[in-house]
């Protein structure tokens, strides 16, 4: 009986090891080959672009869904939190190409962009709305669909109820921004949109009902105005 149960533990103390070992060889490979993944698109973005500033990729396998430009040392981070969130290249590049805009802005001005992080402190919402249009011409010139941007931002932007308070707009203006962009910009990706039965894609036309009709209006009347999204 004493050596059975010795035997049983043995046996158990060596499963629990040999499922420790694997997990842990699981989680190292996963995060290199999402590493490796963020590295190949950043750098794809970067390079058809023909972005002339230094910028690196960095994932951080903690669960939070996030991602940042770090201003001082022009890394781009991206969380495991938000990177299990996108489905497709397209998205992994949508959320580097904006992070991209803000990284190349922070080479502009004194001192090696010493104090670009002042100005985005200064009109956060500004910076914003300029990096979601640029990562749109980035996505574009990279071969990426850049419809991928509202997808994304609907499937993982939570919504505030106000905006003046965050440096962030809120997100249904976002997206709707962004969509008045492509339309003039690139209608192709509207005309012929590879995400017309995609899940997120539909739920942003049906919630965007209201802005979409705005900016029809907008549309309708040649007006230069920008419209007031809800
Ligand atoms: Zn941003």
């Amino acid at each position: 009986m004493k050596k059975a149960i010795l035997l049983l533990t043995s046996l158990f103390v060596l499963c629990s090891n040999v499922f420790a070992a694997t997990s842990e060889l699981l989680e190292g490979d996963f995060i290199q080959k999402a590493q490796k993944r963020i590295n190949e698109i950043g750098f794809k973005i970067l390079n058809y672009n023909g972005i002339e500033k230094r910028t690196v990729f960095e994932f951080n396998p903690r669960n939070v869904k996030n991602a940042y430009s770090n201003s001082n040392n022009r890394q781009i981070v991206l969380f495991r939190g938000l990177y299990y969130s996108l489905e497709s290249d397209d998205e992994v590049a949508a959320i580097l190409a904006h992070e991209i805009s803000h990284s190349v802005d922070s080479y502009n001005g004194i001192f090696r962009g010493a104090f670009s992080y002042w100005s985005y402190a200064f009109a956060p919402k500004k910076y914003e709305y300029k990096a979601d249009k640029k990562a749109v011409d980035y996505l574009v010139n990279a071969g990426y669909n850049p419809v991928s941007l509202i997808v994304v931002m609907n499937k993982a932007f939570p919504q505030g109820r106000y905006d003046w308070y965050s440096t962030h707009p809120l997100t249904s203006r976002r997206m709707m921004e962004i969509y008045e962009y492509i339309y003039k910009k690139y209608p192709e990706y509207l005309a012929n949109n590879a995400y017309k039965d995609n899940v997120y894609y539909q739920n942003f036309l049906l919630t965007s009902k209201e802005n979409r009709a705005k900016f029809q209006k907008k549309i309708e009347t040649n007006s230069k105005h920008s419209v007031n999204y809800l």
